[in-house]
């Protein structure tokens, strides 16, 4: 079974290029388009998508206000924003509406497919920028509250060393940095799919979902600097 997919955005060259992007992975399927987020209720009614990409700039009704829409009409509405801004009160703003997914329009093709396979699978993705932002939020919240987050909560999981490898740990590191696979393979000299096996072994090891959850559990254990 393909995972359906609508596409929202007035800027009709960028829809291409998403749609081009998400045309080229065999289980996609662009099952449909908009140019507005007044038409996304019903495109979706309509089509019934797995995963919805929505624009937040549009000039009639925006991302935000037709995902609250969406997300009311069926709750079960799986969202990725869409958006230039990586500021966190942006981010916060559009995750509010019950979106699963927030990425930046710079984001390169590797990132908009596996937040497209995260968010179908039930799991959240942020944009690797946007999670190093939200990194350094929960620690200037948790230095705030007189707790330094990065001390271990118990000893025994002081070191993440017995349950990761020293490879693991080293891209867990950077998955906290905020950079996207392709960035951790060439900063490691690996290739984006070893770097794929990594996370997809962190995950496992750590139980989380997603790589915001790892990153976040790894903060709270203080299994990561945040720099
Ligand atoms: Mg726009």
């Amino acid at each position: 079974m393909k995972t359906k997919i609508v596409i929202i955005d007035d800027h009709q060259l960028f829809r291409e290029g998403v749609k081009r992007i998400l045309d080229f992975e065999p289980s996609f399927e662009v099952v449909a388009e908009g140019d507005d987020g007044e038409e996304a209720l019903e495109i979706v009614e309509t089509h019934k998508p797995d995963v919805v990409i929505m624009d937040i700039n549009m000039p009639k009704v925006n991302g935000v206000e037709a995902t609250k829409q969406l997300i009311e009409a069926n709750p079960e509405t799986k969202v990725i924003i869409l958006s230039i801004h990586d500021d966190e009160n942006y981010v916060t703003h559009a995750l509010k509406t019950g979106a699963r997914g927030y990425l930046l329009k710079e984001m390169d093709a590797d990132t908009l497919i596996d937040a497209v396979k995260v968010v179908a699978d039930g799991g959240s993705y942020l944009h690797p920028r946007v999670t190093h932002n939200l990194v350094n939020e929960f620690r200037r919240l948790a230095t705030a509250n007189g707790q330094a987050s990065s001390q271990p909560l118990q000893p025994e999981i002081r070191r993440p060393l017995h349950i990761l490898t020293r490879r693991e740990c080293e891209v867990l590191q950077m998955l906290a940095d905020g950079k996207s696979n392709r960035g951790i393979g060439e900063a490691l000299f690996i290739s984006e799919k070893t770097v794929k096996n990594h996370v997809s072994n962190i995950l496992q090891k750590m139980n989380v979902n997603d790589r915001t959850q790892a990153v976040v559990v790894a903060i709270k254990n203080g299994w990561v600097e945040v720099k």
